[in-house]
């Protein structure tokens, strides 16, 4: 399985310039392959295929010497990335969806160039490209030897490296075959309810994970900033100085947020075998009113994160239709109406329950495939009680 392993680099001054350079190039690059492309299709409704203008990269080298600076393979993998979206595009159009044409890139959405391959399987051995260099460096070709931070061991085979830039802040990504590590049996199956205010997630046990209040604050401060680059001017320094605090805020929520994340996802698979969860069109739950914080809460990587780590440690995590999940009694299993910040009180069997989780047991039990309202838990869930608090982080 394939895992990513992110590393802040501290380039020099010239490092940085070489770095800056690259990131020109690739969107030049970038923007000429796609004019070729809809130019073609203008003229001729032809198309222009990968392989011949990874071809044409000699002619490009040669017209324009500042591209020899460039690793041919961060070139071609210029080329591929193009294609890429255009195979994405054809794939929305056959399948009747609605699809953007690919477009050009501006300087703010370019921030990265890849090296495809870093390690040389027939030697076993680096191959070039993000080579470690001493105790705290790796080579990129035509940059140097870039200072590293090793936060934490590169583990497994290396296989393609991305160097990205995130505001003032430069990483590099390697992108690693790594051995599954499976945990030990935990002996447990959960289900967990997500989206339900004010929780991140509730859990069929009685876990509450609050949402975290930290990037909360975080958020605050972005709106706070917004406001402050809207009221300079248009390519002030004042405003340049006031976006690049505004892009620093927002990686600050970004990394919180997946912070948070990946411990919520490791408690989980830690104590328990199976996790179920409702199969959640984030899509269509974003166009409701919860809206806002759905967003803020990226249901979607968290549980990107949770399949991920899951492959890891030989566990499952499986998605179950969510269909009533809030209105049945986890009990007795009677269907009624909930409203909305009221506990679950059944009308049928008397049982009083914390609605979501109530709603997170029927999530396990359809998970498990078990009769609703008719499972071990039920006895030990009509008991009154305080849900314990999971604690995370
Ligand atoms: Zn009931």
């Amino acid at each position: 399985m394939l895992k990513a392993f992110a590393y802040r680099i501290y380039p020099t001054k010239p490092q940085l310039k070489d770095l800056e350079e690259h990131l020109n190039r690739t969107r030049e690059l970038y923007n000429a392959a796609l004019q070729e492309r809809r130019d073609a299709y203008k003229k001729t409704g032809g198309s222009v295929t990968a392989f011949e203008q990874m071809r044409s990269l000699v002619e490009v080298k040669e017209g324009r010497p500042e591209y020899r600076r460039i690793h041919a393979h961060v070139l071609q993998g210029v080329i591929t990335q193009l294609d890429r979206a255009f195979q994405g595009f054809f794939r929305r159009v056959k399948a009747g969806e609605k699809a953007g044409y690919p477009r050009f890139k501006s300087k703010d959405r370019w921030n990265s160039f890849h090296f495809k391959q870093v390690w040389d399987n027939s030697r076993d051995n680096w191959f070039g490209p993000g080579k470690p260099v001493g105790s705290n460096r790796i080579r990129l070709p035509n940059i140097g030897d870039v200072r590293i931070k090793w936060h934490r061991p590169l583990v497994g085979r290396p296989k393609t490296l991305t160097i990205k830039r995130d505001g003032e802040h430069w990483y590099a990504v390697y992108v690693c075959e790594v051995e599954p590590t499976p945990l030990p049996p935990a002996g447990g199956e959960v289900g967990i309810d997500l989206g339900t205010s004010p929780n991140f997630l509730v859990t069929s046990n009685g876990g509450l994970v609050p949402a975290p209040k930290y990037y909360r604050v975080t958020e605050r401060k972005l709106r706070r900033q917004q406001r402050v680059v809207s009221r300079r001017k248009r390519g002030s320094s004042g405003r340049k100085k006031a976006v690049a605090a505004l892009k620093r805020l927002h990686r600050k929520v970004r990394n919180q947020r997946k912070d948070f994340h990946h411990k919520t996802a490791r408690k989980l698979l830690e104590a328990n075998d199976v996790v179920y969860h409702e199969n959640l069109s984030v899509k269509a739950m974003s166009r409701s009113r919860l809206s806002k914080s759905i967003l803020d809460m990226g249901w979607g990587q968290f549980l990107n994160i949770l399949y991920g780590k899951a492959a890891e440690a030989g566990r499952r995590v499986v998605g179950v239709n969510p269909a009533y999940t809030s209105q049945i009694c986890s009990g007795c299993g009677h269907v009624q109406k909930v409203p909305i910040g009221k506990p679950y009180e059944c009308g049928a069997c008397g049982l009083v329950i914390h609605r979501d989780v109530n709603a997170a047991l029927n999530i396990l039990r359809m998970g498990q495939g078990l009769p609703l309202g008719e499972s071990d838990e039920v006895a030990h869930a009509r008991r009154p009680q305080k849900p314990p608090a999971l604690a995370v982080g």
